[in-house]
């Protein structure tokens, strides 16, 4: 087994999204589609009473994509025109295909302790899939298996670790998904197949990366050299790991749309203004 080196360590930026929500980003859809199937990564935390009331993302559509929203404290409500409604509470999981199209709410708030704090990850759908039905895979977080050896714990939210397996299933990039912890003095090997895209967002502690010392918070993007990932930390590192298989199709984004060509784009939002868009 060789392992896979870094190519690179995306530092994220603050942006705006929504109604004013405050957002780490790390990755964004770009026609350059750097990190296919991946096309966005962003961290919320706002642990700041400072930073005042939370504003969420009122109704809006999504076509061609696949949003994944992982939380760890705090609370997201959310509803949508499919008639789904429901909270993601900390450890929790959606994943949710919009497909051909859904119109949705996703509204944060802050956990008793005041804080609030997870991820969202976009993947793309391959041409033949981006007018599929929507679909959701809700995980409660008690659902969500939890690995542990020599001082690695991995919540496993899609993918296999030593002959588990995550609860979402039939996505269409085969990806790998989880939550890795290292505690002081431990390591953390994990093979991942060749030509498949590999991500590491370090948001605590700090860890070697073959050999690297990756500092959180940072994204970290690895070369397709190897068919291992190994991580290595002496003060405790925690990260979500995500690989997955790219489509290798080109990709129009247009906000919350991504699909292949701009015509695909200009009929979305013809749908959206003729009220077709959801059916
Ligand atoms: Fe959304």
């Amino acid at each position: 087994m060789k392992n896979r080196t870094i190519s690179q360590i995306i530092e994220p930026q603050l942006v705006m999204e929504g109604a004013g929500v405050l957002l780490r980003r790390s990755i964004s859809p770009r026609a350059s589609n750097e990190q296919d199937p991946f096309l966005l990564f962003d961290h919320f935390a706002f642990n700041n009473p400072l930073e005042g009331p939370l504003r969420g993302f009122p109704m809006h559509p999504h076509r061609g994509i696949e949003t994944v929203t992982y939380m760890l404290d705090g609370v997201t409500s959310h509803r949508d025109s499919l008639g789904n409604s429901g909270e993601i509470g900390p450890g929790d999981v959606q994943w949710m295909t919009s497909g051909r199209g859904i119109l949705h709410e996703e509204m944060p708030r802050r956990s008793t302790s005041g804080n609030i704090y997870g991820f969202q990850l976009w993947v793309n759908l391959p041409a033949a899939q981006k007018m599929s039905q929507p679909r959701y895979q809700e995980v409660n977080a008690s659902t969500i298996p939890v690995v542990e050896k020599d001082g690695v714990t991995i919540r496993l939210v899609a993918g296999e670790v030593n002959g588990v397996n995550g609860p979402v299933t039939e996505i269409a990039a085969s990806p790998l998904y989880m939550d890795v912890k290292l505690t002081p003095g431990s390591t953390f090997t994990h093979p991942i197949p060749r030509g498949h895209t590999t991500l590491a967002y370090v948001f605590e502690g700090v860890g070697e990366f073959s050999g690297e010392a990756v500092e959180s918070v940072g994204m970290v993007v690895f070369n397709d050299d190897g068919d291992q990932l190994e991580v290595k930390s002496d003060a405790g590192v925690r990260f979500m790991l995500i690989a997955g298989a790219p489509f290798k199709e080109p990709i129009v984004p247009y906000g919350p749309f991504v699909m292949n060509t701009v015509e695909e784009i200009q009929q979305a939002i013809a749908d959206l203004r003729s009220g077709n868009f959801v059916k």
